[in-house]
């Protein structure tokens, strides 16, 4: 069993049903919608056909609403293309005018107000730079070029040096927000997440929908403001995002992976998923097969320890969309087979309420260890022991037991779980029992294998997971 999930982005590339139905064969444990593309109308006919082969294939694919957050873009370029000189001076504006020869427009009525002189302006990815000579603080601003090439229709454009005043939640993110919450949606991601602020302030808008359905916030690492506030972000979301695209462009390219390794230590450390994204098998966007170092890419990201592996224009738009998700899986499953070599984590210490849960729950996978158990085998409702267990990252499956489907599906991120569905139970023995027999009937577990229960007594006690038995099948 693999404990690495893999996230795919869908695309025109890939939301057909046919297609999708070999995403999830081939393995996909959770879809991204892209919020920065494609309209509701055809967002919500890719949930129903995920929601139907979940049904059909018995799976518990989650989706991951993807918000594009505070992202400048320039605007439409005349004649569709134009070219930037290195030493050219250009005037950039926010009327929404055409870019043309000299003149920029972007979609940010602050823009001048926010860039100063000397501040660094990313165009298409990081592949032009400008940098700002003066600004009227008003609608202008002033810039030359250091790196040029050729610019086309609305490309993202980024400002690492520049405190933004932008909203973290643009009008168009607030209603992408009320589609999420009114579909079976599992996770939001928030881009460009500057500080636990832009966290919490989601948190509000979501609390304030009488639905009061959970959804859980994933923070996309993409700004330097959230490198430097980590802990708090980590602190404030319920999984985390490294965007590895973005984050490129606005920090320098080269501290990328160790930003990597600190933010997966972190997170599991927190019990948080983390994501890693962007780039991972860019190839095989063109190519049957991904270069070498995409795969050794996909490998040490595993070796890290995150707990989703991304696929973003792979999945999307690329040509081979079911074969790179059954070359990452092949690549993850074999990484996993020699053997893991996590660095030790040094668990953060639970809250009071808490303390009696993580201590049974540690003891559990200390114990799975020990014994080499196959199984680790919890019931949850608020999914709470399952997001600890996971963090401990042992060898032994993690079956995660719940009367409630979109907790299951929301699961589907976590690193080694596979949930499973189970109708509401009054007694802890007979629960036991009948967790055993589906795992036996699904080949999960088998005679002689040890086996790790942890629970409630009494049963359906949410949060508060008092038990721990072992025992041989
Ligand atoms: P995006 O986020 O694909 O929404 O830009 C991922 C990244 O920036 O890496
Ligand atoms: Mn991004």
């Amino acid at each position: 069993m693999r404990k690495t999930k893999i996230v795919a982005t869908l695309g025109p590339a890939s939301i057909a049903e046919p297609v999708l139905r070999s995403l999830m064969l081939a393995g996909v444990n959770v879809f991204r919608l892209n919020f920065s593309h494609g309209s509701h109308e055809v967002h919500a006919a890719s949930l129903e056909t995920i929601e139907k082969l979940n049904a059909e294939l018995g799976l518990h694919v989650a989706v991951l609403a993807d918000l594009s957050g505070p992202k400048i873009r320039t605007g439409e370029v005349e004649y569709d293309a134009m070219e930037l000189m290195v030493g050219d001076e250009v005037t950039i504006t926010c009327k929404g005018e055409l870019c043309r020869n000299g003149l920029i427009s972007v979609n940010y009525t602050d823009f001048a107000r926010d860039v100063r002189a000397g501040e660094d302006i990313l165009l298409d990815d990081g592949k032009l730079l400008l940098r700002a000579v003066e600004s009227d603080g008003e609608n202008t601003v002033r810039a030359k070029v250091v790196q040029g090439g050729i610019l086309s229709s609305r490309k993202g454009v980024n400002l690492p040096r520049t405190n933004l005043s932008l909203p973290s939640l643009s009008e168009k993110d607030l209603s992408d927000l009320d589609f999420v919450m009114k579909h079976n949606i599992h996770w939001v991601a928030l881009s460009f997440v500057r500080s636990a602020a832009d966290i919490e302030e989601l948190r509000r808008r979501i609390a304030g929908y009488p639905e009061a359905r959970s959804l859980r916030i994933v923070a996309k690492i993409e700004k330097p403001e959230a490198v430097e506030n980590a802990e708090a972000i980590i602190r404030a979301s319920d999984a985390v995002m490294i965007a590895r695209g973005d984050l490129g462009v606005e920090i320098p390219q080269e501290q990328v992976p160790i930003v990597q390794k600190k933010f997966v230590r972190m997170c599991i450390a927190a019990s948080k998923p983390i994501i890693i994204a962007t780039q991972m098998m860019e190839g095989m966007i063109n190519s049957m097969r991904p270069t070498r170092a995409e795969v050794s890419d996909v490998a040490n990201s595993v070796l890290d320890g995150a707990d989703a592996l991304m696929l973003s224009g792979e999945t999307s738009v690329g040509k081979y969309p079911v074969q790179t998700v059954e070359t990452m899986n092949r690549i993850i499953s074999d990484v996993e087979s020699g053997g893991m070599y996590f660095p030790e984590i040094k668990y953060e210490e639970a809250p009071p309420e808490r303390r009696i849960s993580d201590a049974v729950i540690m003891a559990a996978a200390d114990l799975a260890g020990k014994v080499n158990a196959r199984a680790l085998i919890a019931m949850t409702h608020t999914g709470y022991s399952a997001f600890r267990l996971a963090s401990h990252r042992k060898g032994a499956g993690i079956y995660i037991f719940s009367n409630n489907r979109r907790l299951l599906c929301a699961l589907s991120l976590v690193w080694g779980i596979e949930g499973l569905y189970i109708e509401k139970y009054t007694s802890t023995d007979a629960a036991m029992l009948d967790m055993r027999k589906a795992l036996i009937a699904r080949g999960c577990i088998t005679q002689g294998n040890y086996i790790i229960y942890v629970s409630s007594i009494p049963i359906g006690t949410p949060g508060k997971t008092n038990m721990l038995k072992l025992s041989i099948v």
